[in-house]
């Protein structure tokens, strides 16, 4: 009897073994670090050469026009990621006629929200989700553009229902769709996904966009949404002067220097348990050898807070 009590005592202990011996995931693999690339000349990220080569973990991919998206360029893309160990995370939509030149022509010409070419751009974002879904991608993301303020007209809701159509398409394609912050306020973008009410849809959280667009103070928006941010992106800015704020763009600095705080940004997604990507944004492909370089000191930077933040 009691060599049988032992045998069972020591079966038990065998199979917790693994989970008593085991250590929580290395913070490498929980937030990886990763760029945003274009493969053509589409996009604001580094040419996708360059980036499978700088040394990250995961990638976010700025979707190629529609002419681009060939076999022979999906399969060059799969090679190029197998290849550099680079895991695509998220291909980034992005449809004709968007301009950023100015804050009030981004609101007459970005996303599904202009009334004027929401038809037609939806059916684009669908190739782009197919797309993705050729890449294996888990997610879509775009910046939605305005959301009418209010909340009670047809106009908001036509919006809602155009963001739910998107969630529906994307679910089926088995990817989540992830709204890029910094065009709406935490408690507009908070109202806006309890009205959406789809369980597949998630923040890109974008602290500079928020100090860009002059749409409020991003660490107090991220407490808002964070249970909502599934990626982020590392990107720094520096606030207009407060009366041009809303009218006129922040500037866009290297990640670390600006008005985000970057350690108290990764100290709050701390807090929330996130555990996503942290995917480096860095615009100035005017100057693409010093885009390049600031990429680089920006792996180095968030290899440094990831491990002082989360270890
Ligand atoms: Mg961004």
């Amino acid at each position: 009897m009691k060599k049988h009590l032992l045998l069972i005592a020591m079966i038990g202990v065998l199979c917790w073994l693994p989970y008593l011996t085991a250590t929580e995931t290395a913070p490498a693999e929980r937030l990886p670090i990763g760029v945003i690339a274009r493969f053509d000349d589409h996009g604001a990220g580094l040419p996708f050469d360059k980036a499978v080569q700088s040394g990250v973990s995961v990638m976010q991919l700025k979707v190629p026009i529609a002419a681009n998206r060939t076999e022979e360029n999906v399969k060059k893309i799969l090679d190029a990621l197998k290849k550099h160990n680079v895991q695509l995370v998220c291909v980034v939509s992005g449809f004709a006629g968007e301009s950023y030149r100015t804050i009030p022509i981004v609101k007459e010409t970005v996303g599904l929200a202009p009334e004027k070419t929401r038809k037609e751009r939806f059916e684009e974002f669908k190739g782009v989700s197919d797309f993705a879904k050729r890449l294996g991608a888990p997610s879509v993301q775009f910046h939605l553009g305005a959301v009418p303020h209010d909340t009670k007209s047809k106009e908001y809701w036509d919006v809602v229902q155009i963001v739910r159509d998107s969630c529906d398409y994307v679910f089926a394609n088995g990817q989540s769709l992830n709204l890029e912050t910094g065009q709406e306020t935490g408690p507009a973008l908070l109202q806006f996904i309890h009205d959406v009410n789809r369980l597949n849809l998630h923040i890109n959280f974008d602290p500079a966009n928020m100090i860009l667009y002059g749409c409020g103070e991003p660490i107090e928006a991220l407490q808002l949404v964070g249970p909502f941010v599934r990626s982020t992106h590392c990107k720094d800015a520096r606030w207009a002067e407060p009366e041009l704020q809303g009218k006129e763009w922040g500037q866009e600095v290297l990640f670390g220097t600006g008005d985000v705080n970057a350690p108290l940004f990764l100290e709050t997604l701390r807090n929330f348990g996130y555990n996503g990507p942290l995917i480096i944004e860095r615009e100035n492909r005017e100057h693409p050898e010093a885009q390049y370089n600031d990429v680089l000191k920006t792996i180095e930077y968030l290899k440094q807070l990831r491990k002082k933040i989360f270890e």
